[in-house]
C-alpha cells in the first residue's frame, strides 16, 4: 500500500539570481508542495506511521487536533479519504457559524469534526479526556497536534530520503513544532547543517523538543534563525505579504504566509549578509500549507 501518495510530483526548483550567482551558492526549493494542493508535504511525511498503525489495526480510525486553520487536520483527512480509514478531528473553540475553508475542506474529506471550548482543549493530553473519546468512538490511532511525536519525526525524516543526491551543505526549514526539523536532524549528515526559522515568536525550548522527538541533546549541526517571525504565528506584516508577491514574480513560486515565506525572507536575507559561505549548495523545503493563504484579504496575493 502506498501511503506517501503523491510523493513523484515532488520536484526540486534552482533559484537563480544574480545575488546567488555572485557569490557562488546553489539554493534550491524542494517542492513539497506539490505533492497535492491542499495537503503540505511535510504533514504527510509526519504522518506516515500513524496512518500506517491505523491501517493495520481493525479499527481503521485516527483521531486528532487542530484549530480552525489547521494544515496538520486537512492533512488527516485527506489522507484518511485516500487510505479508507475514517477520520474524527477535535477543533478547538466553539463551532463558528461559518466554518473556515480548512474546516470545509475537512468536511469534504470525509472528516467527522468536534468542537470544543479552548478551555476543553487544555485537557487534550490528559488520559481521561482521551478514554471518553474511546467510549464515544470505540478505539483509534491518536495522532497528537502537529504530528508532535517521536513516530512523527521518524515520519519526517524519510524527506531526507529524497535529498540524497542533492549534496546539500544546508537543509532549511520552517518550524511550528519542531518534529519535521527533529526528522532532517535524524538522517543529516555531520557535514550538513540543518537550519530552523522558527515560525514562533521567543521559541526558546526547541532543544527540549528534539530531545523528546529524538532523544538526542547536543546538535553541532543544528542553526537557528529565530528572527523572521514577523510578530508571531501566524502573524503577517506588509512587508512579508509584499515579499511574498516579489518573490513569486521573480521566481514563479507560491508561498505560505505562516511558513514557507518567512523561511524563504529569512535565508534570502542571511545570503545577503554573508552568512553561507561561497561554494555553499542550499536546500529550503517548501512545506506547503498555501491552503492557508485563503484567510488572506481577497487580492492580496499575485496567485
Ligand atoms: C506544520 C507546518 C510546518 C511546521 O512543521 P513542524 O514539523 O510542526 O515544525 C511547516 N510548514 C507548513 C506549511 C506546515 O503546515
Amino acid at each position: 500500500m502506498q501511503i506517501l501518495f503523491g510523493i513523484k510530483n515532488i520536484r526540486f526548483d534552482e533559484l537563480e539570481n544574480p545575488v546567488l550567482e555572485k557569490k557562488n551558492i546553489k539554493l534550491q526549493l524542494a517542492r513539497l508542495d506539490k505533492i497535492h494542493p491542499v495537503v503540505s508535504g511535510n504533514k504527510l511525511f509526519k504522518l506516515h506511521y500513524f496512518l500506517d498503525e491505523a491501517m493495520q489495526s481493525n479499527h481503521k480510525t485516527m483521531v486528532s487536533f487542530g484549530g480552525a486553520y489547521s494544515n496538520h487536520l486537512v492533512a488527516i483527512a485527506f489522507a484518511g479519504k485516500e487510505s479508507g480509514l475514517k477520520s474524527i478531528g477535535i477543533v478547538r473553540g466553539e463551532e463558528p457559524k461559518n466554518l473556515s475553508h480548512t474546516l470545509q475542506q475537512c468536511l469534504q474529506y470525509g472528516m467527522q469534526l468536534q468542537f470544543i471550548t479552548r478551555n476543553e482543549y487544555k485537557n487534550t493530553g490528559q488520559p481521561d479526556f482521551i478514554n471518553n473519546l474511546k467510549l464515544k468512538y470505540g478505539d483509534f490511532t491518536l495522532v497528537p497536534e502537529g504530528g508532535y511525536h517521536p513516530l512523527g519525526a521518524a515520519g519526517a525524516s524519510l524527506i531526507m530520503d529524497l535529498l540524497k543526491d542533492k549534496n546539500a551543505t544546508h537543509i532549511c526549514t520552517a518550524t511550528g513544532t519542531a518534529t519535521t526539523l527533529a526528522g532532517l536532524l535524524l538522517k543529516a549528515q555531520h557535514s550538513q547543517q540543518v537550519i530552523t526559522v522558527p515560525v514562533i515568536k521567543n521559541m526558546n525550548d526547541i532543544e527540549e523538543r528534539l530531545f523528546y522527538l529524538i532523544n538526542k541533546k547536543k546538535h553541532n549541526n543544528l542553526q537557528i534563525f529565530d528572527d523572521y517571525h514577523f510578530g508571531g504565528y501566524a502573524k503577517k506584516t506588509e512587508q512579508l505579504i509584499n515579499f511574498m508577491n516579489v518573490f513569486y514574480t521573480n521566481y514563479g513560486v507560491p508561498t505560505d504566509f505562516v511558513y514557507t515565506a518567512k523561511m524563504m525572507y529569512a535565508i534570502l536575507d542571511k545570503i545577503n549578509n554573508n552568512f553561507f559561505p561561497a561554494g555553499s549548495s542550499i536546500v529550503c523545503l517548501h512545506t506547503g500549507g498555501l491552503q492557508g493563504n485563503q484567510s488572506l484579504p481577497p487580492g492580496a496575493l499575485l496567485f
